[in-house]
């Protein structure tokens, strides 16, 4: 039964949803309906159900019905505030009642003294149905027809395409089906759609804008799905999704074997190592939540806030693994599923914590309910988000991260990506879990960080004790606990020998980089806060190629004076202990706001103010950061860079006010230069080197502007590689710009710190490389290994390429081939 008519539980005044003084209701946050104005005390079923829930304060109640819609009623606004004062219920939850039979009673004129209004909303809860209104704006008695509730069944395949519905069917070609990452980026990829767009498979069907409930259709490599829509822009949509779908996103192939997949019966390598520690049991106990609620507009609004904290924390995270991560969890903090599932709990009176929590349970015991050991994987991530939010609403400070002793073993059920990330890795020695598996986002955190980690091993491990010796052979997925004194004394010498190795490369990382025939490469490192450069410079970095000075300005009522920046300029450059110091002035613009610095909110902030333009439009701002940075860095390490610019206006601009700063501090004039990362700049490099003194290339914000691809946005995360063929003739044409007129060149985005990539760079002709402090040791190492001649013939063909994963593909080979 798809569509079914209901009657009115109430007589009184039917009125449109929209019309209900509370925004809650009336902006559909709840869902779509309808409301009534009661005149009479009992509010009776308005057909067939069953009773899912009767809030605690009696004032509302939640009904399942025939097809499977979910209807909220709420009597009254703001009513849960009465503690069920003036209600009395007829029902259990449970119950199955007929249509017209009584469900609550309540004193009207009591209730009517107290409440804000008597104005009930009655709102389909769960996604997936159409409301058509039957009554509105006038009087109805109990039983006449009020709404109809039609289920949004998928448009079969072979139905003809309409104007505003489309349908096709596809064949997963991703190798581990849509998981959490690509579900992300679908979900992503619809945003820009106004149709309704559905996944069905398995006899079961999804919202496509869900991530959590697409993975509930347990979706594997060469199922058969199909995807439906309906909208005006219903075909664009099912031909976008389709399309991204058969792409592969990045990850078609074949299926892991069975052997690779973590399974209860058996341990799986996360993270490849070997180590000896002492084992620490970690216990992940839930954070406490009141399960009433304090209103429901207070716990709505504290839901969101919640939600767009947790947001804005994960839009932190920079580049890499820890980023692409943060996207998919991104995706589950604006999950529509999830959000009405607690919303629908609010409703009844619950708290946002607890509506939260329940509304995430429930999504993974649909998950783990597929069986499928890959998806059950990404419960995790919903666990992880779950105690993010609870912990935002609770506002309680993040529950303080053990303190490990050096060469922990730390023993878990199961262990959260931000948990991992709380932990201070350089004294974990291994992770070993009951639960997870070798593909889930801590396993990747675990080997981008060099921790060993074993995961499935089973429940057994829980009853270790701490304090016990373990030897942890990620490598075979194999543990001992206490080994006879042979065994240990082996393992320890594995590990020594492991250990002078690493050392061998950290002290190599101090001299100079040369390619093996003797080229000399710079290596320096990119910094974003003061603290960062000891270890950099521990890691052999030779100077600090981009100093991010945004650190200094967000988070603040006030920009910061020229003395506070001095002082930190000074102590960055006091710690590179007379190294070289780009200091790039500061890049903000209409996506990172500050209070002190009025920006209007803009459609395409990485096209708007951002970066130079903005800075111009504040020159005081501009000059008293010029000021700082030549008054705070000794001359001779002070080198000062300008970013996002276009064309040789700009940097003129700049520069007379950069000459005024050096004219009025009486400083030496340290050199001035451009930031190459905008193909503008790139094109016209030889116009920009005629003035500036030296060019870097921002090889990240170059990749999203060649490519016209977001690099902060799921949808398009993948096509983001500066490794693109436009990319790299966007590089040659800089360099050779540079040369023209002598100056140096260097490289400071992203790409710089994969080995591949400097391969590339160094044969296309630059000087230096800015690299993340952890990725230097080696990058250096990679680089003593290479050869410039070939440098130069591999980076000659990549020019020639089509596509990134041509040029990938080459690089490799040609590494391979010269190992
Ligand atoms: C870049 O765009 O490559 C760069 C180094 O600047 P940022 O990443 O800070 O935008
Ligand atoms: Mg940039």
């Amino acid at each position: 039964m798809t569509s079914l008519r209901l009657s009115a539980p109430f007589a009184g005044w039917a009125m449109a949803i929209d019309a209900v003084p509370d925004p809650v209701f009336a902006e559909r946050m709840m869902g779509d309906g309808i409301a009534i104005d009661p005149v009479d005390g009992t509010l009776r079923a308005p057909c067939d159900a069953t009773v899912l829930m009767i809030a605690p304060t009696r004032h509302a109640v939640t009904l399942k019905l025939a097809n499977g819609a979910e209807l909220l009623i709420h009597i009254g606004l703001e009513t849960v505030a009465l503690a069920g004062d003036g209600f009395t219920t007829h029902v259990a939850d449970g119950a199955v009642v007929k249509a017209g039979d009584p469900l609550i009673s309540l004193d009207l004129d009591r209730v009517a003294e107290r409440a804000r209004s008597l104005i009930t909303p009655i709102v389909v809860a769960n996604d997936g149905y159409a409301v058509s209104v039957l009554a509105r704006d006038k009087a109805v008695g109990i039983g006449d027809p009020l709404i109809e509730i039609q289920a949004l069944a998928p448009v079969a395949a072979a139905a003809p395409v309409s104007e505003d519905s489309a349908s096709c069917e596809v064949v997963i070609p991703l190798a581990n089906g849509i998981h959490a990452r690509p579900a992300a980026r679908i979900a992503a990829t619809l945003k820009p759609f106004a149709a309704e767009v559905r996944f069905a498979a398995h006899d079961k069907t999804a919202n496509a804008r869900s991530t959590v409930a697409m993975l509930g259709l347990g979706l594997r490599h060469g199922d058969t799905l199909l995807i439906s829509a309906r909208g005006e822009d219903a075909r664009g949509a099912v031909t976008t999704v389709a399309a991204l779908i058969e792409s592969g996103m990045g990850e078609a192939g074949e299926p892991p074997a069975p052997a690779a997949i973590a399974t209860t019966t058996g341990a799986a390598t996360a993270a490849p190592g070997f180590a000896v520690g002492t084992t620490m049991p970690f216990v992940i106990a839930d954070l406490a939540v009141a399960e009433a609620g304090g209103g429901v507009m207070a716990e709505a609004a504290a839901l969101d806030t919640a939600l767009a904290a947790v947001r804005a924390k994960l839009a932190e995270a920079e580049t890499g693994k820890g980023a692409e991560i943060a996207l998919a969890h991104q995706a589950i903090t604006e999950d529509p599923d999830l959000i009405a599932g607690a919303r629908a709990r609010i409703a009844l009176g619950k708290s946002a914590g607890f509506a939260w929590r329940a509304a995430t349970r429930d999504q993974i015991a649909t998950i783990e309910a597929t069986g499928d050991a890959l998806l059950i994987e990404r419960a995790a991530d919903l666990k992880d988000i779950e105690r993010q939010v609870i912990a935002a609403i609770s506002g309680a400070p993040a529950p303080a991260a053990p303190e490990l002793a050096d060469a922990t073993v730390l023993i878990a059920d199961e262990l959260l990506p931000s948990q991992f990330l709380s932990l201070d890795p350089a004294r974990l020695a291994a992770i070993v879990t009951a639960r997870g598996g070798p593909t889930s986002h801590v396993a990747i955190l675990a080997a981008s960080a060099g921790v060993p980690m074993i995961v499935a091993a089973g429940p057994d491990v829980l009853a270790i004790a701490a304090g016990r010796t373990m030897i942890v052979d990620a490598d075979a997925a194999r543990f001992a606990v206490d080994p006879d004194a042979g065994t240990l004394a082996q393992a320890r010498a594995r590990v020594e020998q492991a250990r002078a190795a690493h050392a061998a490369h950290i002290a190599a990382a101090g001299t100079d980089a040369r390619t093996a025939d003797g080229t000399r490469v710079e290596i320096f490192a990119n910094l974003a806060i003061p603290e960062e450069t000891d270890r950099a410079v521990a890691a052999g970095a030779e100077g600090c190629g981009l100093l991010r000075t945004e650190f200094l300005f967000l988070d603040r009522a006030d920009p910061p004076s020229e003395d506070e920046q001095a002082a930190v300029y000074a102590d960055i450059a006091r710690r590179l202990d007379g190294r070289p110091l780009i200091l790039r002035t500061l890049d903000i613009g209409g996506d990172k706001p500050v209070p002190y610095l009025p920006m209007p909110a803009e459609e395409n902030p990485a096209l708007g103010a951002r970066g130079i333009r903005l800075s111009l439009a504040r020159p005081a701002l501009l000059k008293t950061q010029f000021r700082a940075m030549l008054k705070g860095v000794p001359a001779g390490q002070c080198r000062i860079m300008l970013p996002m610019i276009v064309d040789a206006a700009e940097f003129a601009r700049a520069r007379t006010i950069y000459d005024e700063a050096v004219a009025e501090t009486g400083a030496q004039r340290a050199p001035l230069g451009v930031m190459i990362e905008t193909p503008a700049a790139a094109m016209l490099a030889d116009t920009l080197a005629a003035q500036a003194d030296f060019l870097s290339l921002g090889t990240n914000d170059l990749t999203q502007y060649a490519l016209a691809a977001d690099r902060g946005n799921a949808a398009t995360a993948a096509m983001i590689d500066g490794l693109h063929p436009a990319v790299l003739r966007l590089i040659a044409a800089a360099v050779a710009g540079a040369r023209r007129h002598g100056r140096w060149i260097g490289s400071c985005g992203g790409m710089a710190s994969e080995p591949l990539a400097a391969a590339i760079l160094i044969g296309l002709g630059l000087d230096e490389l800015s690299a993340t402090p952890a990725a230097i040791p080696a990058l250096k190492a990679a680089i003593r290994r290479l050869d410039i001649d070939h440098c130069r013939a591999l980076a000659a063909q990549a020019l020639d390429l089509g596509t990134a994963a041509e040029v990938r593909a080459l690089a490799a080979q040609a590494i391979r081939e010269a190992a």
